[in-house]
């Protein structure tokens, strides 16, 4: 270990010296109250910036084991300090030169809570992993910049940003406490019978399309649950919390377009996921294992069978085990909700903005037209009920254009300018009334769901073969994409970048041939949950990169849509 001095002296001698003698200062420099790893330096000013840490011992740091002792508490402390470490040093970050020079970073983090590499807090010690662009005019190195950077820029950080006494004390205990009751929340639901929570006055609609942040104005409808869902739970920081809650089976959201369907669905969705507060989606909860089920047309699919849903198709072609390499809106979107039973799916979330028309629906007068023996797919409508029955898989689907759904819906709950309203009965009578004539398809056809063992030869990598991620929707497998643009449940580049080496990982120790599709992705994230995500990275001991944590749902995605991929049924 050197010191803060020798940091300084190193750098004073390399001083208008060619960029890659910056490489010299790889190592690790004791300063006053904190260490800095400078673990990898770039080789020019416009490579990903160097990459480096910062550990402050508990000694000095003093946060109390309330906030890392527990997996909740620990993981919103480290959110928070990224956070914290972010906005400060957003503040130092400046240019200083060419490319990436005087940049300070780490992972941005968005309204979803989510375990990440970017921050360690444990008994020991503090941690965050960040990167700085060392500065250069051109090739030449700018001695005095990075001696600023270094040895007053990040001091002056780490002084804002990674000690109990400094930081905002009373948000971290909100932050905390916030998290805890959303973890109890997810965990009580299914004791609750319940799939999903939505709490009164929460704050659904976002920002624009693009912007995850709350909707804000006067035009914003805070959501109310009504009267015949309204549920009343008790949190362990909050205290009693009422909402809306969405029992087990299936529901039916309707409603005119407009009207504020999707925008629920979507809270709901996401609520798989914790919150920061001020999100409006905090106290919007659901089961964690969740599946939002969309068409994909285009995807890829690897012997699945989707017989249930899909049979007879012209000549013969078998969809037991069902291989395309273009699969189309409703092969797409039966081959995803085979691969979410695979792995055990309490819950499905579907919209008709983004499933396939015949796959959701066949009604009485196309099923006289067309005979149900010229017609390969048994519509979702029809499945419903065995998915429950036999699965105990409930779903949550939005519809606003067929009324035939109202005979296998459990509940139908009406939007109507942003407020919802329960028209079951009325439903009920209206089905009673104009019966919808059409006869139920074949019943019973999906019992049990055959699982898949993916072969190691579509994994084989090269050591030259590239492993990595680029922005959410991107993975390239060496020469090998993934494309997980649809897979909606993704929401950070952070899981993504995590995606491509989990994949990685699961290759070298779980995928030999033998072990299923699930019970590899169970193995993978029992790892990630007991050692931490760090165990993906190739660097070890060092700054590993900039991860956050998937789900099982999102890795068996991930490997469900290698265009390579070869499984076999068991
Ligand atoms: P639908 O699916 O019923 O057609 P959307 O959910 O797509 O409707 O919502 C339509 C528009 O209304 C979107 O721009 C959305 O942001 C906005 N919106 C949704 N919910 C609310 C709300 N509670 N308050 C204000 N605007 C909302
Ligand atoms: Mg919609």
């Amino acid at each position: 270990m050197q010191t803060a001095f020798e940091l300084q002296k190193k750098i004073t001698a390399i001083s208008q010296k060619n960029y890659g003698a910056y490489k010299v200062l790889q190592g690790s420099y004791q300063f006053d109250n904190f260490t800095l790893f400078i673990d990898h330096v770039q080789s020019d000013p416009f490579a990903p910036p160097s990459r480096m840490r910062v550990r402050v011992s508990q000694k000095w740091a003093g946060f109390p084991s309330r906030f890392y002792l527990a997996r909740p508490a620990k993981v919103a402390t480290e959110d928070f300090l990224t956070r914290c470490f972010g906005s400060v040093a957003r503040g130092y970050s400046r240019k200083k030169g060419m490319g990436k020079s005087g940049l300070i970073i780490i992972d941005r983090c968005g309204q979803e809570i989510l375990e990440r590499t970017a921050m360690v807090i444990n008994d020991q010690f503090v941690e965050a992993r960040f990167s700085v662009g060392l500065p250069a005019r051109g090739r030449t190195i700018l001695a005095r910049e990075a001696e600023e950077i270094l040895l007053n820029y990040i001091p002056g950080i780490v002084k804002q940003s990674m000690f109990y006494k400094i930081i905002d004390q009373k948000k971290l205990h909100r932050q905390a406490e916030l998290v805890e009751d959303q973890t109890v929340l997810r965990n009580i639901l299914h004791d609750l019978n319940l799939v999903a929570f939505v709490a009164d006055g929460s704050l659904l609609p976002r920002e624009s399309g693009i912007s995850d942040l709350p909707l804000q104005g006067s035009g914003v409808v805070r959501f109310k649950a009504p009267p015949e869902y309204s549920v009343t739970l008790k949190l362990p920081h909050h205290g009693e919390i009422t909402g809306m809650g969405v029992p087990r089976g299936i529901t039916l959201i309707v409603g005119g377009g407009y009207h504020g369907k999707s925008t629920l669905l979507r809270a709901i969705e996401r609520g798989v996921y914790n919150h920061v507060p001020e999100d409006g989606r905090e106290y919007v909860i659901t089961l964690p294992n969740a599946v939002k089920i969309r068409a994909e047309d285009g995807r890829s699919v690897a012997g699945v069978d989707i017989s249930g849903f899909i049979n007879n198709l012209p000549f013969g072609r078998d969809t037991s085990n069902f291989s395309t390499s273009n699969a189309s809106g409703s092969t797409s979107q039966a081959a995803n909700i085979i691969e979410a039973l695979e792995l055990g799916v309490p819950l499905l979330l579907l919209d008709e903005d983004t499933s396939a028309t015949n796959f959701m629906i066949r009604d009485a007068r196309m099923q006289q037209l067309v005979v149900k023996e010229k017609e390969p797919i048994t519509p979702f409508i029809d499945m419903a009920r065995d998915l429950l029955d036999n699965f105990n898989t409930s779903t949550i689907l939005v519809v606003g254009g067929s009324g035939d759904y109202f005979e296998v819906a459990d509940r139908v709950i009406l939007m109507e300018n942003y407020r919802p309203r329960d028209v079951t009965a009325r439903a009920r009578q209206i089905s009673c009334a104009s019966p919808s004539g059409r006869v139920r398809e074949v019943q019973g056809q999906l019992r049990n769901v055959r699982q898949r063992i993916p072969l190691p030869d579509s994994f084989r990598l090269e050591s030259r073969d590239k492993v990595k991620a680029r922005g959410i929707d991107d993975i390239q497998l060496g020469r090998q994409n993934i494309d997980l643009q649809y897979v909606e449940q993704l929401v950070d580049p952070g899981q993504t970048a995590a995606l491509a080496l989990i994949i990685k990982y699961a290759a070298q120790n779980y995928i030999n041939g033998r072990a299923t599709l699930a019970s590899i992705v169970q193995a993978v994230m029992q790892d990630l949950e007991k050692e931490g995500l760090d165990i993906v990275s190739a660097f070890k001991g060092q700054h590993p990169g900039d991860y956050a944590l998937p789900r099982k749902y999102e890795i068996a995605a991930a490997i469900n849509r290698l265009r390579n991929l070869k499984v076999k049924q068991t």
